[in-house]
């Protein structure tokens, strides 16, 4: 050893050191503060910690050591709603100071901005609703730093309960002394209430007055068994509620709801439960269990009791778990084994939040309602989510997600990406962070812009991003765009149209932090063109700042245009006219339910282009093919057509031989597009028709025909590109099916597959998707 190393002090290991550390990710209204007091005074260090912008400052004292202990253990204990995306550790000057302190806000002289989601009810807080023992027993308000409202109760930033819909409940003792305990698991809970000092629940009948009854839950609970409609009101809005066992309260709810055909969610009281209507694999019981518990779409056990009418002639169940205490006492109760569990809102208007607003559009709807006194200032739909090919897959983002961001991997200025037309989501961008809104259905009608705008503001103020940029569909028509060029131009701000598709390929791309270029496969049902032609089965050479469209599937026309997707017997004449049969024949018109004055008049507007737009969508092929292969002449709701096509298939192998489809032309030095014609997968498919296979088996084939012919496309594509990696978007990535031939298709010819993990690969995903190239594209232009 040398020498020189022996004249060195020796470290004096009791020593203090001081460190600050700054905490970024989801670590505000969680519980964080109280965890990190407790470990900081477990290892006997000095200091404090804040909320901080985007995050929380810690500053910790003591012997290094113990310091380093500390920063360990602040990551493998962190409290169960946290998530910690980056921990930056920095030396400071050591301040003698004794004991640790939880500072507010103020004294870092920064805001906080945080604003968690909604979260299920924890297991102890569910412990002590069922305690008769406990104080809070039977109290549906119950709430702690590990659970409860977060989103949907809160005005504006930050998050303190005078600006949540709890600043009318001052807090009793009881409650104030667990609220200011740093050691108690209501340590800065903001919703904290009991049953002397919180919300009130209350049964209200159909034309408002309240109903006096002794326990208004019980009340529900009987008026439900005798197979009433319930108006319920849960965390981001109301629902309706049926027993679900019971075939005749479900087709009344469909009747006075005007919804027929969609399926209906169904909640029940636990996994036991669950299981009990659904084969469940253990990826799908996860799903289940998280904070957010989604509705997830799983398959039906055979004869388990539920009405047939809940999801009509589908292979699948919405099923999910009570969430709010309020909901866990209805299933307390063991006479309640399933109920009906859906919005409250007509069709796609947005779900009914408020009591008054409850009263007059439910009143027609529910034969009562179970409301409280603390109000939702938030609208927030059930998320709903599947497992798609092994791996959890978002249907809707909404309750239990928002607000949470998703990651871009570069950074964007602040901007305002405003989704598309259908299941809008908007977004709002900030450097590396995009902040998705709730679900807002339909933006088709006043109601549904009224929704955007409130929900706009509310995220805005929640942020404080104020936009520089507002990016928006290259759909000149959807009310998105209209609303987007003017906003933006009352506030003089920058606007970037996006092509649908690319936007959707460039989500999945951002997600997995790839910038291109990869071979994106688009498979969806609608988006308009760069040709102003109505796009949907592409195949794309996609960088996040740009494309080129390298194949599409032929197009084809739709016969009555809009009239063409509610009717996809219209579009089964498009797509078998276009493939070069003669659709005026007695036997075709049979197997569409088409008289002969139809098929003559459509075979007309179609030759003469009258009212039919051309189309290359994937989506319709799908109901082509499920009008003849089901006989569907019309649809309920959209992608029903699709939806039952897969549904038909579910017991099917996967190995079913493929119809085939045919690729040609195309010269990519000259950016002209390869065709994927669908004649020999119609020639095939009549054929089986004729010979009288069986029709799961057909529509087995026809989804391996549509999955071969799209990884044929991705081949010639590698073959001029060079490009080995492909993601895949589009509505039609739901199909589960289809997800796993592309997938299975495409890494059997060597390629690496990305697909979408916390956006989802339909509408509700694109504004994600929209803000990815809008940071691309401005990036350049810096
Ligand atoms: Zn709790
Ligand atoms: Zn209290
Ligand atoms: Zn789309």
């Amino acid at each position: 050893m040398d020498e020189t190393h022996a004249t060195e002090a020796p470290t004096d290991v009791a020593a203090p050191v001081r460190r600050s550390v700054l905490v970024c990710g989801v670590v505000q209204g969680v519980g964080f503060r109280p965890t990190v007091y407790r470990l900081a005074k477990e290892e006997a260090l000095a200091g404090f910690i804040g909320n901080d912008t985007d995050g929380v400052t810690i500053e910790v004292e003591g012997p290094l050591s113990r310091v380093e202990a500390f920063l360990a253990r602040l990551r493998t204990e962190a409290p169960p709603l946290s998530r910690i995306d980056s921990i930056v550790v920095s030396e400071a000057a050591v301040t003698g100071e004794t004991g640790f302190r939880i500072v507010a806000s103020e004294v870092l002289g920064r805001v906080s901005t945080g604003i968690p989601a909604d979260a299920a009810t924890c297991p102890d807080c569910l412990r002590e609703l069922l305690d008769p023992s406990d104080r809070r027993y039977r109290y549906a308000f119950l709430n702690c730093t590990n659970c409860g409202p977060r989103f949907t109760i809160t005005r504006r930033i930050p998050y303190d309960r005078p600006q949540t819909s709890m600043a009318r409940f001052p807090m009793c003792p009881a409650c104030q002394a667990e609220y200011d305990d740093p050691l108690n698991r209501r340590f800065h809970a903001q919703p904290n209430a009991c049953w002397d000092c919180g919300p009130r629940v209350s049964l209200v009948g159909a034309e408002g007055a309240e109903i006096a009854v002794d326990d208004p839950v019980t009340a529900a609970i009987d008026r439900l068994l005798a197979g009433e409609i319930m108006a319920i009101k849960g965390i981001g809005g109301f629902h309706l509620s049926v027993d679900a066992t019971n075939e005749a309260a479900v087709m009344r709810l469909r009747q006075r709801k005007h919804r027929y055909g969609k399926p209906l969610a169904v909640m029940v009281k636990d996994m036991a439960a669950a299981r009990e209507l659904c084969l469940l694999t253990a990826e799908e019981e996860a799903l289940l269990l998280t904070p957010a518990r989604p509705i997830v779409l799983a398959r039906m056990r055979e004869g388990n009791g539920i009405a047939e009418d809940v999801a009509p002639g589908l292979p699948w169940l919405g099923v999910f778990l009570p969430y709010a205490p309020l909901q866990h006492l209805l299933f307390a109760d063991e006479r309640v084994r399933a109920l009906v569990m859906t919005s409250a809102n007509l069709s796609e208007e947005p779900i009914a939040i408020d009591n008054e607003e409850a009263r007059t559009r439910l009143g027609g709807i529910a034969d009562a309602f179970l409301m409280h006194d603390r109000e939702i200032l938030q609208r927030c739909d059930d998320s709903v989510a599947a497992v798609v090919d092994g791996a959890p897959q978002l249907v809707r983002r909404a309750r239990g997600f928002v607000p949470l961001g998703v990651e871009l991997p570069l950074d964007a200025p602040p901007l305002l990406a405003v989704g598309g037309h259908l299941k809008n989501v908007f977004a709002l961008a900030r450097g590396r962070r995009v902040y998705q809104s709730q679900h807002l259905g339909d933006l088709e009608n006043l109601t549904g812009l009224e929704f955007f705008k409130e929900s706009l503001d509310h995220l805005m103020r929640t942020f404080e991003i104020q936009p520089q940029t507002v990016v928006h569909d290259l759909h000149p028509g959807y009310l998105s765009t209209e609303w987007a060029k003017e906003w933006a131009q009352e506030r003089g701000l920058g606007l970037i149209a996006v092509q649908h598709h690319h936007a959707h390929v460039a989500g999945c791309m951002a997600e997995h932090g790839l910038q291109g270029p990869v071979i994106g496969l688009l498979l969806d049902g609608t988006g308009y063109g760069t040709d102003g032609k109505i796009w949907g089965g592409e195949v794309l050479v996609c960088r996040l700042d740009g494309f080129e469209r390298f194949a599409h599937l032929e197009y084809v026309p739709m016969p009555g245009s809009t009239a063409a997707i509610r009717e996809p017997w219209r579009m089964a004449l498009g797509h078998l006219h276009a493939a070069g049969f003669d659709i005026e024949p007695e036997p075709v018109r049979k197997l569409l339910g088409a008289t002969e004055q139809e098929s003559r008049v459509l075979t007309r507007m179609m030759e003469r282009g009258i009212n039919s737009p051309l189309t290359s969508s994937l989506g319709r092929l799908f109901d082509a093919a499920a009008a003849v292969v089901l006989g569907r002449r019309t649809v309920d709701y959209e992608a029903q057509a699709a939806i039952e096509m897969e549904g038909i298939a579910v017991d099917q192998p996967y190995e079913e031989a493929a119809y085939s489809m045919e690729l040609a032309g195309g010269d990519w030095a000259a950016r002209d597009p390869m065709k994927i014609g669908t004649g020999p997968l119609w020639r095939g498919l009549l054929k089986d028709l004729g010979d009288g296979v069986r029709k799961p088996r057909i529509a087995a084939r026809f989804h391996a025909g549509v999955a071969a012919g799209f990884v044929q496309a991705a081949v010639k594509a590698r073959a001029v590109t060079g490009i080995g990696q492909v993601a895949m978007s589009g509505g039609c990535m739901h199909n589960r099916r289809l997800a796993r031939l592309l997938r299975t298709g495409l890494e059997a010819e060597g390629f690496e597959v990305f697909q979408h993990a916390q956006v989802s690969p339909g509408d509700g995903g694109l504004s994600y998707g929209q803000a990815a190239v809008a940071a691309a594209i401005l990036a350049k232009q810096r």
